[in-house]
């Protein structure tokens, strides 16, 4: 059975190709460009089951039209990655609303062109970006949970690219399910979507853990050469392994529960302080680069809004990884690769 997996060279999706690979799939992923593919070929190996596709902008008209082209009655799941996850955005629209939003349209319609009755599961990445509402954060009282909304609207997302991000997941995430519902008689698939929070862990290929990271794993990397004096009191969120992530995305389309669910992906809250705490303990020789631990974690500090997520935790059965663990990995493979460790 084959899967198709949008943005493949991701730091996600490159560990869903590994485990979907693990698990027998034929696994076709899309690349933005031939060499793309062809490196990511040669780290699994050039293993026959995993082929590339080129499909250079999910935001382009018909992106994604030639692969169903071509594996019409082959594709039996879609996991949909691919989108922009960065803060570097100067025009927000055309850098994250429109590729976020348009290609997640654009995957759903080449189903409906090629695959409708073919197409079995769809599982979208989307985000705790798109759930929680930035000004409630600071509120202790304030439970979110896999039914919220943030409040973003289009023009308020405009303001700041951190906004633009939440944006641009919310309203991707709301096209996929109003396309589900509009095409209803149409489209054979049952959707999940997948809403994780920071995502931290190791790079699934150690040429990957070097310069600058993606987004999230990049909070670490930066940490980790910041030096003593960082100030810390502005980094707080909920935080989740990529492996389990990963592991996420599979159940979202192999089990009957997940069917309709947003599936919000949490471990639990940390802050700086608790990220400086374990870098510090574990990694003494690169004490000097490392920011100083200055007040208490998050659990002995004032809590904030709290994310509510026992009703995913429930439908998924497995423990997600510790904060100890995903910081350790993540921080460790970087020091390896720079001789440090
Ligand atoms: P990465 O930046 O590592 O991966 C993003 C992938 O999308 C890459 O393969 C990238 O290709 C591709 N992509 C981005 N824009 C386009 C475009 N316009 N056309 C074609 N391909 C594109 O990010 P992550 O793996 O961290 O994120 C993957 C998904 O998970 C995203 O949807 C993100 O919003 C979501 N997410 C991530 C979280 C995190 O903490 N990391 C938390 C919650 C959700 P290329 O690398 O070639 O540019």
């Amino acid at each position: 059975m084959s899967v198709l997996v949008t943005g493949c060279t991701g730091f996600i999706a490159q560990y869903i190709v590994r485990d979907l690979l693990q698990q027998n799939y034929k696994v076709i992923g899309t690349v933005r460009s031939d060499a793309k593919g062809d490196n990511l070929k040669n780290l699994f190996n050039n293993n026959p089951s995993f082929v590339t596709e080129v499909v250079a902008d999910i935001a382009a008209p018909s992106a994604f039209d030639h692969v169903f082209e071509k594996y019409s009655d082959e594709i039996k799941v879609v996991l949909h990655t691919a989108s922009p996850f960065h803060f570097n955005a100067k025009d927000y629209e055309k850098e994250l609303l429109i590729p976020a939003i348009h290609g997640t349209k654009s995957v759903l319609e080449s189903i409906k062109k090629y695959s409708a009755q073919t197409v079995e599961r769809v599982v979208i990445t989307s985000s705790i970006a798109a759930v929680k509402d930035p000004l409630k954060s600071a509120d202790k009282n304030f439970v979110y949970d896999e039914d919220s909304w943030n409040p973003v609207t289009w023009e308020s997302c405009q303001l700041n690219p951190q906004d633009a991000y939440r944006g641009s997941k919310k309203f991707a995430e709301q096209v996929a399910w109003d396309f589900l519902e509009e095409n209803k008689g149409v489209l054979k698939y049952k959707m999940a979507t997948v809403n994780p929070s920071m995502i931290f862990g190791p790079q699934l290929f150690d040429q990957n853990a070097t310069g600058v990271l993606n987004t999230s794993a990049e909070v670490i990397n930066s940490l980790l050469h910041s030096g003593p004096e960082t100030d810390l009191s502005n980094l707080k969120n909920d935080f989740v392994d990529v492996r389990d992530v990963s592991r996420a995305h599979l159940l979202a389309f192999q089990m009957d529960e997940t069917v309709g669910q947003r599936l919000g992906l949490s471990a639990g809250q940390f802050n700086g302080q608790d990220i400086a705490q374990i870098l510090n303990e574990r990694f003494p020789q690169a004490q000097g680069t490392l920011p100083k631990v200055t007040g208490e974690g998050a659990n002995k500090t004032e809590p904030y809004a709290k994310f509510d997520n026992s009703r995913t935790k429930k439908i998924l059965g497995f423990d997600f990884k510790s904060l100890e663990e995903t910081v350790y990995d993540t921080a460790a493979q970087i020091l390896k690769v720079e001789g440090k460790v």
